[in-house]
């Protein structure tokens, strides 16, 4: 069918998302897949036959608009046993369908024409179309390799009256770096007196390894006065398709976030909420989370430590990241095609999280996966 006019579009330079075109591709391939971040083994029965009992038990019409009282009055508690933060569930919490949507809506709620949002490279590749579709400009700062911290000093360089807000990411995709105390401490300084928001995606925050603690925003008053933090359950409970998470905020930034997600998503799906309040109540089924990948990481790891591929350190996320400037010279994302068609296996290359392609001959894989799945990759990449 052809649509009679030009389209004038408003993400030109926008494709589908590299998430989508590897896991295709994997499937096309037939390959192992440890592009897209998701598990490859199921989640927790438990929390499956929640959903099921909910459903058969007729909670399956529209739930409030911010969310399930129940499961918001939950993660209150939790927020507050962690993060010694409060917040008011009926205010200040909603319910969202997964990190993506809370973010763009925390976005759509905050930008205008002619803000500025600063984000470090390598981002996640949501944050800027969301600010471009809302007539916001993406100021770009780099993350250096191999710790890929936050430079505070090109920060605030970058700071001006136009700048609206700034996104954070930690623990981080796609490099597995957090954020310390310490760089809380310099954010907090460097807003201070403005009317700077932050966006903090923490949807990683219980996968975070070698004993560090996570720095929410959660923990500085300062900052969490300004700031919407988005989390996870998708990541949480192995549930990636279940597409439902959250934001926290301060109740002025809330009301305003409630605005833009009635009318993005209304509510999400009741059952799944229902079954959330209950299984949160065990602690332990997020508390165990960093072990668990730290295991997965380990082993992973521990596997391929002798072939070409160079690790980079990483202490958060179900991802690690490997130089390949040993094996080729190939663009990243060629690289990853070949890999994904001739050897069977899909990795992200790096280049995609940076509005300038910059290649650093990177790809990252996701180790979310099976002990045997993970075996089969590290076969593959030894060989190569
Ligand atoms: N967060 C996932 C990743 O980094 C992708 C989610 C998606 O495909 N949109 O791989």
């Amino acid at each position: 069918m052809n649509y009679p006019n030009s389209i004038n579009s408003k993400l030109p330079n926008v494709g589908t998302t590299i998430f989508t075109v590897m896991s295709k591709l994997a499937t096309d391939n037939n390959a192992i897949n440890l592009s897209q971040g998701f598990p490859d083994f199921s989640c927790n029965e438990e929390l499956i036959g929640l959903v099921n009992k909910h459903m058969l038990k007729g909670n399956n019409q529209y739930a409030p608009m911010a969310g399930l009282m129940s499961l918001r009055e939950i993660i209150a508690e939790k927020t507050e046993d962690l993060y010694s933060a409060k917040y008011d569930p009926e205010t200040e919490i909603t319910i969202t369908a997964g990190g993506t949507q809370a973010i763009f809506t925390a976005i759509s709620a905050m930008i205008r024409e002619g803000d500025e949002v600063i984000i470090f490279e390598p981002a996640y590749d949501c944050y800027k179309p969301a600010v471009e579709l809302n007539g916001g400009k993406t100021i770009y700062l780099q993350l250096k390799a191999p710790h890929y911290a936050i430079d505070w000093e090109e920060v605030k360089k970058v700071i001006n009256y136009r700048t609206k807000m700034i996104i954070i990411n930690t623990p981080h995709n796609p490099t597995g770096s957090i954020m310390t105390a310490a760089d809380m401490a310099k954010l907090e300084k460097l807003t201070k007196g403005t009317d700077i928001v932050i966006v903090s995606d923490e949807v990683y925050e219980h996968i975070i390894f070698d004993g560090y603690e996570h720095q929410s925003v959660a923990r500085f008053p300062k900052l969490a006065e300004r700031s919407f933090i988005i989390s996870s359950f998708g990541k949480t409970y192995h549930a990636t398709g279940w597409k439902i998470g959250y934001c926290v905020a301060p109740k002025k930034l809330m009301a305003e976030f409630r605005k833009v997600h009635q009318f993005i998503v209304f509510c999400v799906n009741t059952p799944i909420q229902y079954a959330l309040a209950e299984f949160l109540k065990n602690k332990k089924n997020y508390l165990g989370l960093g072990n668990f990948y730290q295991k997965k990481r380990d082993y992973f790891n521990k596997m391929i430590k002798n072939s070409n591929f160079k690790l980079e350190p990483a202490s958060g996320t179900y991802f690690q990241l490997l130089n390949y400037s040993e094996i080729s010279k190939e663009k990243d994302s060629n690289f990853a095609i070949r890999l994904t068609k001739e050897f069977g296996i899909a990795s992200i290359p790096v280049s995609m999280f940076y509005h300038h392609s910059i290649d650093n001959k990177m790809l990252r894989f996701c180790f979310a996966k099976k002990e045997e799945t993970l075996e089969k990759a590290a076969e593959i990449l030894n060989k190569i």
